[in-house]
């Protein structure tokens, strides 16, 4: 077993005071692959408290934005330097192939850092004119001590999406990794110390959902930015209400993928292998419900099954593995029960090719539904696994319907070559994302807002990390003539 990794606080790195831990279990082993601290309300009291000194008192507020934006880059850089040991980490904790963690998940978060760091000397107030007799100025102020909490689909990207904003405009942050893939987070609280971000500007605390819900109810916390189920999303709304505390919400989904009939259909396969399985479909916008024309519908198939037969789902450190394991027992057991749901009413079309010898792993294969009613359970509720449900449509107003049929409004994808079309179908669907013509694109420029029960607020862009600022209107009085109110 790799050794235990403690949480960061200011600069020591700590164990719990109740010494309990969180056992971190590798996903394709089955094994415990290290351990982390089980934080309690008493560790979490303690990081709010150094977190708060470090922005009331320490150097980080004090510091000239351009400053701040060095230490991020430095920052940045390490994070670059070091992916060997987080794409490693990444794969250990939660099981998506190495490839995938090298490749796309540590540059997403180097990128996502660069773009913040390029903030901090941007950030602009405005001044609003109302002639001779007041001076006006609207200020963009940090909002204080963030606590970040992280999900186990992409760790350290969504680590990186909410320190680097609360970053770039000077605030301090909590993070508090999911407990299922800690480990990533921690470093990057290390790393943020080597590139001379003053201690206790980044914190690390690690534990459950109970640790998470002590982090979120302290009143010292002044935003909550949570990125994962809806469900836990609520009660982080709740927790922000008590002390009417500032809250980004990025939530569940259940993607329309779109293909219109006169679609470039090879482009759209190729795009819905990867929509539908790309992290082993643990992600808020797979396109879990591909909605197909049905003039299309058997061309499609046949050659969608044939691709996806190609794909290995088997040991995620080896070089030709395109699924790994579902991160957890408990998430593999939802999958397969999801999957006999759909089994009560449809076929499943189970695809890709299960790598030989393995003998451990929470393993899922590409699983198709055909015809699959829009209501229908698998159609309706996310399931996060590479489980599709595909729904047929002959016109416009029809697959408009289907879009929003759903209570999530996070992504849809549309493919077709008639622009006016895209154009019409991306006006009307109630989604934060619209992509025409691909996929599951995210780069830091664009927000990522989810709509309905899909979340509050925006991630990244420049209207996602402007909320972590709060406005202060300055009116200054220029007027000496007598206040007509008062005789
Ligand atoms: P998923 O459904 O993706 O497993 P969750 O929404 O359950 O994710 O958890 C995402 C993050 O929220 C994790 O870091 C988890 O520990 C944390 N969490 C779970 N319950 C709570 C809670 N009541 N309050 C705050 N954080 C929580």
């Amino acid at each position: 077993m790799a050794s235990a990794m403690e949480m960061l606080v200011g600069d020591q790195k700590i164990a719990s005071q109740s010494d309990r831990w969180v056992e971190v279990i590798n996903p394709a082993t089955e094994q415990v692959q290290s351990r982390v601290p089980d934080a309690d309300a008493g560790d979490v009291d303690r990081a709010v408290c150094v977190a708060r000194q470090a922005f009331e008192d320490g150097p980080w507020s004090r510091m000239t934005p351009s400053d701040r934006g060095k230490l991020m880059y430095k920052l940045a850089e390490l994070i670059e330097a070091n992916a060997d040991e987080l794409a490693l980490l990444e794969t250990q904790d939660m099981g998506k192939p190495h490839f995938h963690s090298l490749n796309h998940d540590v540059p997403m978060a180097v990128d996502f850092m660069f773009y913040c760091a390029g903030l901090c000397d941007k950030v602009r107030g405005s001044q609003v004119p109302l002639g001779p007799d007041k001076h006006v100025y609207v200020l963009r102020e940090p909002v204080g001590v963030v606590a970040g909490i992280i999900p186990w689909n992409f760790p350290l990207v969504i680590a990186v999406q909410k320190l680097g904003p609360a970053l770039a405009y000077g605030n301090v942050i909590i993070l508090k990794p999911a407990e299922q893939s800690p480990r990533t987070a921690i470093r990057l609280g290390e790393l943020a110390l080597e590139a001379g971000i003053p201690p206790g500007v980044v914190n690390v605390v690690t534990g459950y959902g109970e640790t998470g819900a002590a982090l979120c109810a302290h009143a010292g916390v002044d935003k909550l930015s949570f990125t994962g189920s809806s469900e836990v999303g609520k009660l982080i709304m709740e927790a922000a209400a008590e002390n009417f505390r500032k809250v980004t919400l990025e939530l569940g989904g259940k993607t329309a993928n779109i293909i219109f009939s006169d679609a470039d259909i090879d482009a759209a396969i190729a795009s819905t292998v990867f929509t539908s399985c790309y992290n082993s479909g643990q992600i808020c916008t797979t396109g879990s419900r591909l909605v197909m024309h049905k003039r299309i519908h058997d061309q499609f198939l046949d050659t969608l099954t044939s691709k996806l037969n190609q794909l290995q789902v088997g040991d995620p450190m080896d070089a030709g593995t395109k699924l790994g394991p579902i991160v957890t027992k408990e998430q593999y057991d939802r999958v397969n029960a999801y999957i006999k749901i759909g089994q009560e009413q449809y076929s499943p079309i189970e695809c890709g090719q299960r790598q030989s010898g393995l003998d451990a792993g929470y393993y899922v294969n590409p699983t198709l539904f055909d015809h699959v009613a829009p209501d229908a359970r698998i159609a309706q509720e996310e399931i996060f696994g590479p489980v599709i449900s595909i729904i047929d449509f002959e016109d416009d107003d029809e697959v408009i319907r289907i879009a929003n049929q759903t209570s999530y409004g996070l992504a849809t994808a549309v493919w077709t070559n008639d622009l006016a079309r895209a154009h019409r179908v991306a006006a009307k669907v109630d989604s934060g994302f619209v992509w025409v013509n691909c996929n599951n694109f995210w780069v830091a420029p664009i927000p990522y807002e989810g709509h309905r029960v899909s979340g509050v607020g925006a991630d990244m862009g420049i209207e996602g990390v402007e909320s972590y600022t709060k406005l202060k209107s300055v009116v200054v009085n220029l007027d000496n003539s007598p206040n007509p109110w008062v005789e």
